[in-house]
């Protein structure tokens, strides 16, 4: 029972709590590094087993595969499986919580029908083909190019960061149909079958020696027409609300967040005190408070069919700090615990991993610094910053 929840929520929660129980042992055990396939094969059967339940997509109707469910009913399954080291992450959130909105947002009746129950159920796995070696929080600067062929786009180009292409079905993809326009309005989406010839994925090995982003070579990719996502010159668009998902979803990790009572627990069981950091701890708790409330806002809004906008980046900003400063606090009151091997979902092992994944979250999917331009531009109403290459074709951009 959470302090929030009502009494139809608290009868939600244990549901949720029982069905986990009976469902998530078939699923735990696989690490994503060192068994990529185990882990890849856990995942899908994770999704199928949530899609089977309604889990999936709980706001949808049921004659969609969801419950009829209510934001909140969404939140409570999100806390509640965020208490197991379940097969889940972008591997499975970048078809479901991003692709899967774009298509219904810009996709055709057939592109959804087609993609959409294959991803909710797992068997469709995808990847972003967006960021390329000069083009990353400046996205917009792109050099794929996408050439007409009858009814065939040609695609020659370079991807990188790409995470989980290695495994991935499906890829979304951003690229240059008209150099001669704006360098934002020449831009087309398209949906790429990654096993296509013409596809190649090389991995990026991390200073760790994992894998989990990839360079993916585009060459001579052909693309039937059919598979591109809303107007030729509208890729821009699509794209935003990708990224805006993507926002959305990151924040929505929050769940996952362990939190500053957890820590206060886990020192109390250490036999430790805090001795230091108090006021930065209540700051914490504060921000992870109202993180909690403006998420459950983003999820109303969502539910309405309205589209967050850019208010939404304050969600992934404030969650990838608070994130990064609790773990560092976690790491450094807990001593030699902290440096240990841990149990896999035990509330070490997740501020251990949280301070590990806060410095690469605080860049993925937009940087701190982006997100704070972006509110202070389109929240706050604040002077632009000066933008030269705005108005001229995307040929004369250097
Ligand atoms: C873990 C991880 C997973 C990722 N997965 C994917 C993926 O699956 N698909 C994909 O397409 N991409 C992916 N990315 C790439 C990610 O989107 C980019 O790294 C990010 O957008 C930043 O781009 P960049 O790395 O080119 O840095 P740059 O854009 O070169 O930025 C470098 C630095 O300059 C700062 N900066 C840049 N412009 C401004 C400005 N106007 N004002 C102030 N500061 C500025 C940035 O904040 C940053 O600190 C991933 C990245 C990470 C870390």
């Amino acid at each position: 029972m959470d302090f929030n929840d009502s009494p139809a929520e608290a009868e939600f929660r244990q549901q949720v709590q029982s069905w986990l129980q009976d469902n998530v042992a078939s699923v735990l055990g696989a690490d994503s590094h060192q068994d990529a396939a185990a882990f890849t094969a856990n995942a899908r059967l994770w999704q199928r087993k949530k899609a089977q339940a309604g889990y999936a997509a709980i706001r949808w109707p049921r004659a969609e595969g969801g419950l009829d469910g209510t934001p909140m009913q969404e939140v409570i399954f999100q806390e509640e499986e965020s208490r197991y080291a379940v097969p889940t992450g972008p591997l499975v959130t970048i078809g479901t919580q991003m692709t899967i909105p774009t298509l219904r947002t810009h996709g055709t009746a057939e592109q959804i029908e087609r993609f959409t129950r294959p991803t909710l159920n797992g068997d469709l796995l995808w990847c972003q083909l967006f960021s390329e070696p000069s083009a990353g929080s400046d996205l917009a600067n792109l050099r794929t190019r996408a050439v007409k062929d009858g009814d065939d786009w040609v695609i020659n180009g370079q991807k990188v960061w790409t995470s989980w292409a290695h495994v991935a079905d499906w890829g979304i993809l951003l690229a240059r149909t008209d150099s001669e326009a704006t360098k934002h309005k020449g831009l087309t989406f398209f949906l790429v079958d990654m096993r296509s010839p013409g596809v190649d994925v090389r991995p990026i090995e991390n200073i760790s020696g994992e894998s989990e982003f990839n360079e993916v070579f585009l060459t001579d990719l052909r693309i039937p027409d059919s598979y591109r996502l809303g107007a030729v010159g509208e890729g821009w668009k699509c794209a935003m609300t990708t990224l805006m998902n993507e926002r959305v979803n990151v924040g929505g990790e929050s769940q996952a967040l362990p939190s500053v009572v957890e820590l206060l627990e886990q020192i109390g069981k250490n036999g430790s005190q805090v001795t230091q950091d108090r006021f930065k701890l209540a700051s914490l708790l504060t921000k992870e408070l109202g993180l909690r409330y403006f998420r459950f806002r983003l999820m109303t809004s969502l539910s309405k069919g309205e589209t967050p906008g850019p208010i939404a980046a304050m969600s992934k900003l404030v969650y990838a700090n608070v994130l990064q400063e609790l773990s560092a606090i976690a790491l450094d009151n807990l001593g030699l615990e902290g440096m240990t091997e841990q149990q896999p979902g035990s509330p070490m092992a997740r501020f251990t991993y949280g301070y590990q994944w806060a410095a690469a979250l605080r860049i993925a999917g937009g940087t701190d610094e982006i997100l704070r331009n972006q509110i202070a531009e389109r929240v706050l109403g604040m002077p632009g910053e000066i933008r030269v290459d705005k108005n001229i074709p995307f040929s004369q951009c250097r």
